[in-house]
């Protein structure tokens, strides 16, 4: 038996990356996806590779530092599979490389309104939708720099940081109501996002020797959104090669 069968999921950013890789993984577990996404034919490409394996998915482009992107998402996926369980808010950005002192005001923002807000403005839609549907299972994707600092990303980490205490507040506040909320803290994972970054300077931050797949977090998001997490809310769970444990 498939472990997200009869569940319908959306994940934010799912058009590349992590997110792509946790859309397919929901698919193949039986899940509808819907693919939200600000990258129109990233998010396109996704739901094609998963229609063409016979999964079920739909693309919906959205701005996930928008509050009505979210709604729509939201209300596209109920209208097409009938309700909402499970939720991965994933959509998120590097932004600009600087020291505190000198860090882009603008950067800042705009880092904090996707990495942040959006994690908020996703579950502030998606939470009605999954008491109305009996109840559901979220995750955030973090970062382990949402548990350590990085010298030039102080938006980032601050973001990561405000998702880990977020998933607490929200799994708090619906523990008894059948949602759980919980965040996944990837180290450096082989994404376009970090394309820019000479993989040689970060390998050996990870003592396992080598950078992540995206796969590898995706098993792990699988795992905490499938009812085989049933007793799990709350948490952060890092999946880093080590990273953390140095
Ligand atoms: P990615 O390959 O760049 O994919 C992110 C996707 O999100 C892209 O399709 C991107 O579109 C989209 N996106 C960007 N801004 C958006 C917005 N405002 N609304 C909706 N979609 C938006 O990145 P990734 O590495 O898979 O990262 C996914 C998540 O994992 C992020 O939250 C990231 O912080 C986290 N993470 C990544 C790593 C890593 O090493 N890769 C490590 C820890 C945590 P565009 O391509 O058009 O920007």
């Amino acid at each position: 038996m498939k472990t997200l069968e009869k569940k319908a999921a959306i994940v934010t950013g799912g058009g590349s990356g992590i997110g792509r890789a946790i859309a397919l993984a929901y698919a193949s577990e039986g899940a509808a996806v819907v693919v939200a996404d600000i990258d129109e034919a990233g998010g396109k490409e996704t739901v094609g590779l998963i229609t063409r394996q016979s999964g079920q998915a739909i693309f919906v482009k959205a701005d996930s530092s928008k509050p009505s992107d979210n709604e729509a998402v939201v209300k596209a996926c109920v209208e097409k599979y009938g309700g909402l369980q499970v939720a991965c808010n994933n959509a998120g950005i590097g932004g600009p490389a600087a020291v505190t002192g000198e860090y882009p005001i603008d950067g800042w923002d705009k880092v904090i309104a996707v990495n942040l807000s959006g994690v908020f403005y996703g579950m502030r839609h998606q939470i009605p939708a999954m008491l109305k549907s009996g109840g559901g299972a979220i995750v955030n994707i973090a970062s382990i720099l949402g548990q350590v600092g990085f010298r030039t990303a102080s938006a980032y980490v601050a973001a990561k940081h405000g998702v880990v205490g977020l998933t607490k507040n929200a799994a708090l506040e619906y523990a008894d109501k059948k949602i759980r909320v919980n965040a996944v803290g990837p180290a450096f994972i082989k994404t376009p996002l970090i394309q820019k970054i000479d993989e040689k300077q970060l390998v050996p931050l990870h003592p396992i020797g080598r950078l992540g797949e995206p796969e590898e977090v995706a098993n792990l998001v699988v795992f905490l959104s499938s009812d085989k997490a049933s007793f799990i809310t709350g948490g952060y769970y890092s999946i880093d090669g080590g990273y953390l444990s140095q």
